[in-house]
This record gives structure tokens, C-alpha cells and sequence, in this order.
């Protein structure tokens, strides 16, 4: 279809975390923080006394850590930027070294082809990963991070608030309008997830692929919530319903 003429039909921006709910990288990511962390900084903060880095986005965890651990830069935004490239060179020597460990979740395989059939959504990601890292991880999962036509990442705002503005914004020329309310899917594993998109009234699907439960989800303000992905039915009717 040319693209000229698909927003005529786009009724839906449908944008997926990636950590929890399309994949996991079995503590990846984890490990490039801390070592990009302890290479800038001499410290990883409490990185490893169960610090919790789902939902968050990856300069917020840099920022946290370092003032956790009274680092006198942690407020810097030169130092926060240096130890994300850093951490972006660790993840993918990591990804790469442990790349049979990094999984897709059940089921986002088929929704992601099935939305693709329907031609009548724009597919895109909204995630707390810088954009090089996602798009590394993706790569380390089997997906091709061409598939989703729009983004925001924690490279453009450190707030997850502030990203489904930015995806509805960049959607715009694919949607052909600004996308609103339930028109805007987030699909995600966390609380965040679900109610960062409330700016734009978003439509929250909540996915316990991660480190929440269903009822968590739902008690933070989710439209549905599911154990995984793969009821693809049943994920459809509540995107499109
Ligand atoms: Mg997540």
C-alpha cells in the first residue's frame, strides 16, 4: 500500500515496551548498567541490593543509581550521557557474548505479524531504553527493529511520561492526524507502562511477562491485562474494541 493513502485506514498507534514484554535479555542489561556505572564513575550505587530498573527508563536508572550512591555528578546531564554511550558499547558485547539467552515473550511474534496483516495500525515502541540499545536488543531477540515505523525512547526524555507525546507526534505523518484516547495502545509489563500514557488518555494493556502480575496491572489503571501475548484474539479485541 502506498503510504500516501494508508492513513486513511490507520485507526490505531500501538506502541510496545520492549524489557518484560516483548523480550527479555536475562540480566543483559542489568550487567551493562553496572559495568558502565563502575567504568564512568568509580560506583554502581545499590545496583545489586535489589535496585528495580523495570519501568524505568535508562537515564532515570543512571541518575538514581549515582544519587543513590552520593555520586556529586548525578545531577549532570554531560556525565548521565557518557555513561549511557558507555553502557550502549557494554550492552552489546554483552548481548553478543550471551546471545542465546536472550528470549522473546510467548505470542508477540504472531501479534506482531498480525498486526502487520491488518495494515490498519502503526506499530511502534515506547520504552525506557535508549534508542541504540533497543534496537540492540531487538536485533539479539531475531527482530528486525525496522518493524516498528515509530519511537520514543529514554534517549528523548528521562520522564516515561514525557514519551507517548513524542511517539503520538512522530506517528502523526503515518496516522495523518494526531493520534488521542484509545486510538493510542501502550502495551507494557509495569504500572509505568500503564499509566505513563494518561497525558494522551491512552489505552494501557497490561502483560505479566514481567515482574507484575495481572491484578497489579489492572490496579494501576490498565484497559486489560494478560499472563502473556499469546491469546492473540483476545490481545486484538483489546486493541481494536
Ligand atoms: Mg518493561
Amino acid at each position: 500500500m502506498a503510504d500516501g493513502l494508508s492513513f486513511y485506514i490507520m485507526r490505531k498507534l500501538v506502541l510496545f515496551d520492549i524489557d518484560g514484554t516483548i523480550l527479555w535479555t536475562d540480566g543483559a542489561g542489568r550487567r551493562a548498567i553496572r559495568e558502565a556505572l563502575l567504568a564512568e564513575m568509580g560506583t554502581a550505587g545499590p545496583i545489586d541490593q535489589g535496585y528495580r530498573l523495570d519501568g524505568k527508563t535508562d537515564p532515570q536508572i543512571v541518575r538514581e543509581l549515582m544519587t543513590a550512591a552520593g555520586h556529586p555528578n548525578a545531577e549532570s546531564e554531560d556525565h548521565v550521557s557518557r555513561i549511557c554511550r558507555r553502557y550502549v558499547e557494554v550492552l552489546a558485547r554483552e548481548l553478543q557474548v550471551t546471545r542465546d539467552r536472550t528470549r522473546l515473550f510467548p505470542g508477540i511474534v504472531p501479534l506482531l505479524g498480525e498486526l502487520e496483516d491488518r495494515g490498519d495500525a502503526v506499530i511502534g515502541l515506547l520504552t525506557g531504553n535508549v534508542a541504540e540499545g533497543a534496537r540492540l536488543k531487538l536485533r539479539a531477540a531475531g527482530i528486525d527493529p525496522a518493524r516498528f515505523r515509530v519511537g520514543a525512547f529514554g534517549s528523548d526524555a528521562a520522564v516515561r511520561a514525557d514519551l507517548p507525546p513524542i511517539a503520538v507526534r512522530r506517528a502523526e505523518p503515518l496516522m495523518g492526524r494526531v493520534a488521542w484516547g484509545p486510538e493510542v495502545v501502550i502495551i507494557g509489563d509495569t504500572p509505568a507502562d500503564v499509566t505513563c500514557g494518561s497525558c494522551v488518555e491512552a489505552r494501557a494493556i497490561g502483560v505479566a511477562t514481567g515482574h507484575y502480575t495481572r491484578e497489579d496491572l489492572m490496579a494501576a489503571g490498565a484497559f486489560a491485562a494478560f499472563a502473556d501475548l499469546s491469546d492473540f484474539a483476545s490481545v486484538l479485541d483489546a486493541i481494536y474494541s
